[in-house]
């Protein structure tokens, strides 16, 4: 029987490659989304990874943030795949760009409640339904997806640094408390990602970014969703962060 996988934030972007690459793994793939603009983009995620790959998907729409919502998208789950869940990716996630003078408590605190909380509630709700199952020889996963904002600092953007610092924490400490009870905890922490997020920049200023990476280019999705890959594989890792960023952190 296929196992089960949930994606937050798994409509656009990064979480698109996600989703198609759980289905491409072979996993029920649970495509969780916030805005109504992409049910349908969500729609077409999970007819495309039944269609090519014989899974089963669900698209269930909630917002992370809020408790209520992640209660609503594990109880989705289970009544749809049953009680055990395997894997877990919290993908979810927003930024603001804005100088820590003029932001407003709003802002900040809508950053780290969809980029923290989230991965806070999502991990403590979806926990149980691992561990009444997982050991040695049937790992569960857990990847949360950090950012070399969470690595580094990033000039205005003090609220989307803390809570990817925090995310680090958080992988770091329930990879040690779950260790020995078959759950792998570990996060990505991409560098700059061709999505929608980068979509107010434009050409001249895509290269200008694109100079300051070692490698001179701005990675793809499917970068991110082959790091998910090998995590998923990687049966002797827990507790640590990769992160595909084209050589950005070691400058
Ligand atoms: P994106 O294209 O803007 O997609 C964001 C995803 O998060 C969408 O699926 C969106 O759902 C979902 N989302 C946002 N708030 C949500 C909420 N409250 N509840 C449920 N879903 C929510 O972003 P991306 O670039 O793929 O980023 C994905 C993750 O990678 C984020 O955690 C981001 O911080 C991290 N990251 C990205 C980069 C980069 O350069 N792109 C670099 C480092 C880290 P809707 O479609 O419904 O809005």
């Amino acid at each position: 029987m296929a196992k089960t996988a949930i994606i937050t934030g798994g409509s656009r972007g990064i979480g698109e490659a996600m989703s198609l690459k759980l289905g491409e793994l072979g996993y029920n793939v649970v495509i969780n989304y916030r805005s109504e603009s992409s049910k349908a983009l969500s729609d077409a995620i999970a007819e495309k990874v039944s269609k090519e790959y014989g899974v089963e998907a669900l698209v269930v729409k909630a917002d992370v943030s809020k408790y209520e919502d992640c209660e609503g998208l594990v109880k989705a789950t289970v009544e749809k795949f049953g009680e055990n869940i395997d894997v877990l990716i919290n993908n979810a996630g927003i930024t603001n760009n804005c100088n820590w003078i003029d932001i407003t408590k709003e802002q900040y605190e809508s950053v780290i409640n969809t980029n923290l909380m989230s991965f806070l509630h999502m991990t403590h709700l979806v926990l149980p339904h691992m561990i009444n199952h997982s050991d040695k020889a049937n790992q569960c996963c857990i990847i949360n997806t950090s950012s070399v904002g969470g690595l580094t600092g990033v000039i205005n953007q003090a609220d989307y640094c803390a809570s990817k610092s925090g995310i680090i924490g958080l992988t770091r400490a329930l990879a040690l408390e779950f260790a020995g009870r078959g759950v792998r905890v570990n996060a990505i922490a991409p560098g700059m990602i061709m999505t929608d997020m980068l979509k107010g920049v434009n050409q001249d200023e895509l290269n200008a970014l694109a100079s300051t990476i070692p490698q001179g280019f701005i990675g793809e999705t499917a970068d991110i969703a082959g790091a998910m890959e090998y995590l998923l594989k990687a049966t002797y890792v827990t507790g640590q962060v990769i992160s595909p960023n084209g050589g950005f952190v070691l400058q």
